[in-house]
């Protein structure tokens, strides 16, 4: 019985190390421009023209306006952008 214990805690310790050894040489892999820039994540960042906030392209919401693109954080500054384009 103690036996099996110590069997299933070497188990244990080896899915351990493999799972880490696996984590690490992922890392290996990638690109290290990514590990020394840790914003850069192979995609364009562009500016909320509301409140000046970086986002990814990919995570933006993409509106086209009067023929123009633009890309906001999110619809509450979209919306903010409609209502400062009113008023002009
Ligand atoms: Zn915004």
């Amino acid at each position: 019985m103690f036996i099996r214990v110590i069997l299933f805690a070497i188990l244990i310790f080896l899915i351990y190390r493999v799972i880490k050894s696996m984590k690490q040489s992922r890392l290996g892999k990638s690109d290290p421009s990514r590990v020394i820039h840790p914003h850069a994540s192979g995609e364009d960042l562009i500016e909320d023209p509301v409140c000046l906030r970086h986002i990814p392209v990919s995570q933006a919401y993409i509106k086209e306006i009067a023929g123009k693109t633009y890309y906001f954080c999110g619809k509450e500054c979209f919306e903010k952008f409609m209502l400062s384009k009113k008023d002009n």
